[in-house]
């Protein structure tokens, strides 16, 4: 097939440009698990080796030069390394940056979250997402004494023993051979639900009936297809967790900040009970944020709660760092000055590159996504156009999707992970969305799909 031999072309022209890279990537995988640190990151036949990032940019160790719409796992909102954030970190490492104790900077990062998540009554700081979503699933199970978390098919809420689940098509497998004990649906106490159907979803929840502690849901589900929730399915959801007495924990570690200065909840009609959030709020330093409701939080107070009552949700030696929560609190307020400005114009480049990738791809992809975010979709002939839910793109085509972007990273110096969704930023502009959809077109056109 043409696309194979495409391909191939690719391989070389990224093995030519790349010899730095290989040689450093031969050291790191007799070094780390699979050579990298996170699965995601590896890419055949090797990822490019960063040197340095900036902007819009990622340049590599060879001196080639990426345009990124990657972005640090979709956390650099603002672009790479801006100077303002970078001038806040030096200050801070100035005066230290491991502590080990309460520090203004957290005290500031956490006032401006409370002022823009009104959810957050009270806050933790972990140092992952992971940890943050780990802890929020407990916090149901605590505050409500029951044992089962729902999650949607497809949500990715990072490495926690219990919700790393269901992650993958068909959602049934096991993700993990060193999980929590049992197999299967309801496994180690957590079922999932159909995303986007809400009759499925309230049956899969009735079936828990009392022993529902909380369902955990992202309102862009991320990782597993950038699909935005419809506004009736997660009130939907949110009104059966009420009426049984769970709790709604809302996944807003990728779009906390993300599309408005805040949470997405409020616009969705959301009350949620516990937030998460990460990524942007920490400024491209480690963070995990716990928030919601004094109430639930209370429940981790070691001070008001007796030892058996009590939820462990403790963030661990490097919470709170001070040089992430000044990260994080220089992004905020820089996202809060330019709010008016920013996100529609970021939105606005999103929708471009979603409107025009449909276009050039002519009926082949379908494009999901939201304000900045997008992602391609190769769907296979009979398939539905329309992508809903994670076992519709599970379907697609992921393989083309993988080649496509390895063929704008090998030819065109433009990187999307291959096989994963983008983020536009502030640093990027109308001309750089106008060259990936033309290497786009070069992909649709030149007998490579
Ligand atoms: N929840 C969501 C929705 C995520 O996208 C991620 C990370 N991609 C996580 C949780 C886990 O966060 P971290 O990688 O910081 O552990």
């Amino acid at each position: 097939m043409a696309g194979r031999e495409a391909g191939g072309g690719a391989v070389s022209e990224y093995k030519g440009k790349t010899p730095g890279s290989a040689r450093l990537f031969a050291r790191s995988a007799g070094l780390h698990v699979n050579g990298v640190s996170h699965n995601i990151r590896f890419f055949e036949p090797y990822p490019f080796v960063v040197r340095s990032a900036a902007g819009k940019s990622l340049t590599d160790v060879d001196g080639n030069r990426f345009t990124d719409y990657w972005m640090g796992h979709w956390s650099m909102v603002l672009g790479h390394a801006p100077g303002s954030v970078r001038a806040a970190v030096g200050r801070q490492l100035s005066r230290g940056w491991m502590h080990g104790t309460v520090s203004e900077p957290a005290i500031m990062l956490s006032e401006e979250i409370q002022r823009a998540v009104p959810a957050a009554e009270k806050i933790r700081y972990t140092a992952s997402g992971t940890e943050a979503t780990m802890y929020a699933s407990r916090l149901a199970r605590g505050a409500t004494g029951r044992g089962t978390v729902a999650k949607v098919e497809g949500g990715w809420h990072g490495y926690a023993s219990d919700l790393l689940r269901s992650v993958n098509w068909p959602f049934s497998a096991p993700e993990d051979g060193g999980m929590a004990r049992g197999r299967g649906r309801g496994a180690g106490g957590v079922v999932s639900i159909p995303y986007n159907d809400l009759e499925g979803s309230l049956e899969v929840l009735g079936r828990a009936g009392g022993d529902l502690a909380g369902v955990i849901m992202e309102p862009v589900l991320g990782g597993g297809g950038c699909i935005p929730a419809t506004a009736e399915y997660a009130r939907g959801v949110q009104e059966f967790a009420r009426k049984s007495g769970a709790l709604l924990i809302l996944d807003e570690i990728v779009t906390g900040f993300r599309f408005r200065y805040g949470c997405l909840y409020p616009t969705i009609g959301l009350e949620p009970d516990i937030v998460t959030l990460g990524k942007i709020v920490g400024g491209g330093l480690p963070i995990g944020v716990i928030c919601g409701a004094d109430e639930v939080m209370g429940r981790a107070d070691a001070s008001r709660m007796p030892r058996g009552q009590r939820s462990y949700i403790g963030g661990g030696t490097f919470s709170a760092n001070p040089a992430s929560m000044a990260a994080g609190r220089e992004t905020l307020s820089r996202l809060k000055r330019g709010a008016g400005r920013t996100y529609p114009r970021i939105d606005r480049l999103g929708r471009t590159a979603r409107r025009e990738l449909a276009r050039i791809f002519d009926g082949r992809v379908a494009t999901t996504g939201a304000g900045s975010l997008f992602m391609t979709h190769f769907v296979r002939e009979g398939q539905d156009a329309e992508i809903t839910n994670a076992s519709q793109a599970a379907r697609c085509d992921t393989e083309l999707l993988r080649r496509y972007h390895f063929k704008m990273i090998a030819e065109d110096g433009i990187f999307l992970l291959p096989g994963k969704l983008g983020a536009v930023s502030a640093a990027h502009g109308d001309a750089d969305i106008r060259r990936m959809v033309d290497a786009s077109a070069d992909f649709a056109q030149d007998g490579k799909l």
